[in-house]
């Protein structure tokens, strides 16, 4: 990728991490609450190969932005999709293309560096991938497989992507040939034991994370006011709260003894 597209990819993080006061350098999954502020999340667990999406629509004259997470999906993933909308919900293909002189690279492309530059930052991924490399000792020249599944899985737990996203950056940052990137992976695949033994060992405690989900922000509270004031009818009350597996227990508006 060009570099002067790169830089205004980098440039517009900076932009909203001084506009959105985000602190935390690495983002992991607190990208959920980033994403949170800027759109209405949907949640579910869908057995279904889709990661997620992300849509605008019409709600009362103004134009919405929704976005889908599966929450089948381990939580490495999760965060690579929710960064990746967020990517799309703050439009950074709009900003690059207004920015950069004959830009006609593909959205989903520039949208996919976005995700890579937001989630691992270059400095810090160079910084961190070196540490591991001299924590195994390693010596310049190729890698083993075992320092390589090593290295991967560190990185994986360190930023919380998934492997792929890794191997992709190891390219983009050129440690590794685009050649390399398909090779990479198979490796990779090819030794589930070892990657499993590694994150026992290491107690890598953020990878492989699952629990199925089923969420929209304010959803309970939205549906016991709908129900007070009759705004819909029981039945579909209903429906909704077994689809969400929300349980009608305390009311959220309950008020509970706090002096501050
Ligand atoms: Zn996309």
């Amino acid at each position: 990728m060009e570099k002067e597209i790169v830089s205004a990819i980098q440039k517009f993080i900076k932009i909203k991490r001084d506009e959105e006061n985000i602190l935390n350098i690495i983002v992991r999954d607190d990208v959920f609450a980033i994403l949170e502020k800027e759109c209405c999340v949907l949640y579910y667990s869908l057995d279904d190969d889709i990661d997620g999406c992300h849509i605008c629509k019409p709600l009362n004259g103004e134009m919405k932005q929704f976005v889908y997470i599966n929450t089948s999906k381990v939580l490495q993933e999760q965060v690579w999709t929710a960064a990746h909308e967020l990517g799309h919900v703050w439009k950074v293909d709009q900003y690059v293309q207004d920015n950069v002189a004959n830009c006609n690279i593909d959205i989903e492309k520039i949208v996919g560096r976005f995700t890579a530059e937001f989630l691992m930052p270059t400095e810090i991924f160079y910084l961190e991938a070196g540490r591991r490399l001299a924590y195994n000792k390693y010596a310049g020249g190729s890698l083993t497989v075992e320092i390589m599944m090593d290295l991967v899985t560190y990185l994986m737990n360190y930023f919380c992507v998934p492997a792929k996203a890794i191997i992709k950056r190891l390219e983009e940052l050129g440690n590794i040939t685009e050649k390399s990137i398909q090779i990479y992976l198979k490796v990779f695949n090819d030794n589930k034991a070892l990657y499993d033994q590694i994150i026992r060992e290491n107690q890598y405690t953020r990878l492989d994370k699952q629990e199925d989900v089923y969420k929209i922000a304010n959803l309970k509270n939205d549906l016991e006011l709908i129900e007070k004031q009759h705004l819909a009818k029981d039945k579909y009350i209903q429906v909704v709260r077994k689809k969400f597996h929300i349980n009608s227990g305390t009311p959220m508006n309950s008020e509970l003894d706090y002096k501050g």
